[in-house]
């Protein structure tokens, strides 16, 4: 039966809610790859393509991707055959015009929210300290290093990342709240979105997710 089920997944939330790992759960559970957008845009500038040429131009002029890039990469990743049973979309899309373009290339057959609060993604975020040679990422609450401040790797001093300042998270929450529950409101007139209590263990969310999309874990 679940073979033939044809999924088209989205996953959206705040950061730090557990998104990508969730993402990979649904993955190895439905056999269909798990993408992101941000990491295919960073594949493209790597390769050098006509695509990252542009990619570039618009990331100097203004900052930010065009919908029209976006919307160019997600068609060619679509195509491609490991997505022809279906996809997850890890935090995709984000704002409501790539939705609205989203729609007029596939119809998305689930969008999952896995939801905390501020507080929740506030206390993730600031916990977490990167190594400032090899980059790797501590957190002090869940992945701590064995010395404290210090990387278990390379016994490089550990830091706070500007994005992980609480200022910068708060202003990313705050581009969220206005932004994605947007998307989301987009897609509840379709019927289409599961809410998942993203504050448990990522086991619980994993279960929780599972047992709404009427798979066994
Ligand atoms: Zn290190």
């Amino acid at each position: 039966m679940l073979e033939n089920k044809i999924y088209k997944i989205s996953i959206l939330g705040p950061q730090a809610c557990g998104k990508g790992t969730q993402a990979e759960f649904l993955s190895d559970k439905l056999k269909i790859p798990a993408i992101s957008v941000g990491q295919i845009l960073r594949e493209e500038l790597k390769k050098g393509s006509t695509v990252s040429e542009k990619i570039k131009e618009e990331m100097n002029a203004g900052g930010l991707v065009s919908n029209a890039i976006i919307n160019l990469i997600v068609k060619k990743r679509l195509t491609q055959s490991d997505a022809a049973k279906g996809f997850i979309f890890d935090g995709f899309p984000r704002i409501r015009i790539q939705a609205k373009s989203l729609a007029t290339l596939t119809a998305l057959t689930h969008v999952i929210v896995i939801e905390i609060s501020d507080a929740e993604a506030l206390s993730r975020l600031s916990g977490r300290r990167t190594c400032s040679k090899c980059g790797k990422v501590y957190h002090l609450k869940f992945s701590p290093p064995k010395l404290a401040d210090i990387c278990d790797d390379d016994n490089e001093k550990l830091i706070i990342r500007t994005d992980d300042t609480p200022e910068i998270i708060h202003e990313r929450l705050k581009i969220y709240h206005a932004e994605t529950e947007e998307v989301i409101e987009f897609y509840e007139q379709q019927g289409i979105v599961i809410h998942v209590n993203g504050e448990q263990s990522i086991d619980a969310v994993k279960e929780e997710m599972f047992r709404k999309l009427k798979l066994n874990s």
